[in-house]
């Protein structure tokens, strides 16, 4: 019997993180992590499927409101309708012809969609008794590029390209799926350099991030080059110390080639959010070269692809690299991004761009430039999400993880039914639950706590 799509429901979750300068950066200042968070109800009571998009705060409402109004055209939809072609399931939803005009393929409208897009791979996953990642790298290459999305991209790589590039990964996928449920997949830490922390805090979290296995650390840089050298140098006298590295690593090995490694194997990645002109990040970036950063996260705007191509032209013989793409918008910024040798990391986000079959084009083009992708994460709920990327990226794909680092922090895991984790080596756990889907159901009860403005945390901080 055929299943339908019966009705779907938002949320507008915001978490009060503005509270413990969790988020902090030069650009960010005050971000209540929050949660556009959709679930559809199909014909089968116990299947669902479960979505979101992540914002900081105000505005959350808007993009609910953008997702409803992109829901709203699959109901009374047959879901193997929707399954049989996901990039043309994805091409119909992005196309709605009023609805376009307020994008295209940017803003609210572009991250709404890839709320109910994800919630549709959420939803198939679970159909098929498969985490998303697996169900993914189990597809052939033909079933892989149908479910991409391709307008725009055939100038950077055509469908054909991509079919030949899949099939040249499809005999190591089983030893590579294998590898990492061993060992997990690499990730860095982002938590311990957050702005708006005091430098005893950095210093505690630095050092138990180094205790928990994890040799990338990312520091936030921007509001002011002094501060920054301050608590670039706090953060080098740490990772850089044998005394604090419970796992040894040879810098000279080539996963850490080019990263700027301490003699302890420990790597540092400075991050602007995008507070600078395009020569005043480089000058600003120069002074920081005795931290030795492997990269300069967002030195400008995420729009300027020609401005990213002279910041990294600029500060390649200081041996600093570019990294961006949190804040691009779709897969023809990232096209460009690559044609302009603009970047030395791709940093794609689960929802910013719009879901699943967008990001499979990016990690396409990424791996056809030859560009690592490590996924932005951290705010809530993406941490979930890219551990699935970064495995279809490895397995399927680009067919390496060594270089790679996925972005992990630890915030609000809690609120998920099954939430990422870290094994002790500082790596992430590969999803294994048949039921988890996408991973990013969130549990009713924070729902009910967070939910704006009525939830029971937010009636009670205004004394209702
Ligand atoms: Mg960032």
């Amino acid at each position: 019997m055929s299943i339908k799509i019966t009705g779907f429901e938002t949320h507008d979750v915001r978490f009060p993180t503005s509270l413990t300068g969790d988020g902090t950066d030069a650009m960010n200042t005050d971000c209540d992590y929050s949660s556009a968070y959709i679930t559809l109800f199909t014909s089968s009571p116990s299947l669902q499927g479960h979505g979101m998009t992540f914002t900081i705060g105000r505005g959350n409402d808007i993009v609910c409101t953008t997702i409803s109004q992109l829901a709203s055209k699959l109901i009374d939809k047959d879901i193997e309708s929707l399954f049989e072609n996901m990039g043309q399931t994805w091409d119909w939803l992005n196309s709605d012809p009023q609805m376009r005009w307020i994008g295209p393929e940017k803003g609210v409208v572009h991250i709404a969609l890839g709320a109910v897009g994800n919630a549709i791979w959420d939803l198939l996953a679970r159909v098929r008794g498969k985490p998303l990642w697996k169900l993914i790298v189990d597809f052939t290459p033909e079933e892989f590029v149908k479910a991409a999305a391709w307008r725009y991209i055939s100038d950077a790589i055509t469908k054909e390209e991509a079919l030949q590039m899949l099939r040249e990964k499809e005999a190591g996928k089983k030893d590579r799926e294998a590898k990492v449920r061993e060992v997990g997949y690499p990730a860095y830490v982002t938590s311990a350099g957050w702005l708006g922390y005091t430098d005893e805090k950095v210093a505690r979290l630095t050092k138990e991030a180094l205790a928990a296995g994890f040799n990338h650390f990312k520091m936030k840089v921007g509001a002011n080059v002094d501060d920054d050298l301050r608590r670039g140098t706090l953060i080098r006298s740490i990772i850089d110390d044998p005394q604090y590295a419970t796992v040894k690593r040879d810098p000279g090995s080539k996963e850490l080639e080019g990263k700027n490694a301490g003699p302890t194997g420990s790597v540092l990645m400075i991050d602007a959010n995008q507070v600078w002109d395009v020569q005043q990040a480089i000058d600003y970036v120069k002074k920081l070269e005795p931290i030795k950063p492997w990269f300069i996260e967002e030195p400008t705007a995420p729009d300027d692809i020609l401005g990213h191509a002279a910041i990294r032209k600029a500060l390649k013989p200081h041996g600093i690299g570019v990294a961006t793409g949190e804040h691009a918008h779709n897969r023809m910024v990232f096209k460009q991004l690559l044609q302009a040798q603009a970047i030395d990391v791709c940093q794609i986000d689960s929802c910013r761009l719009a879901g699943v079959s967008e990001v499979l084009s990016v990690l396409l083009m990424a791996a056809k430039f030859g560009v690592v992708v490590c996924p932005h994460a951290g705010g809530v709920g993406l941490c979930e999400y890219v551990i699935h990327l970064s495995l279809i990226d490895y397995i399927a794909v680009s067919g390496s993880m060594e270089r790679n680092v996925l972005e992990y922090v630890d915030h609000l895991h809690e609120h998920f039914v099954t939430p990422c984790s870290i094994n002790d080596k500082g790596r992430y756990n590969v999803p294994n639950n048949p039921n988890e889907g996408y991973s990013i159901e969130m549990r009713e009860e924070s729902i009910a706590e967070y939910e704006w403005p009525n939830g029971t945390y937010w009636t009670q901080r205004r004394g209702v």
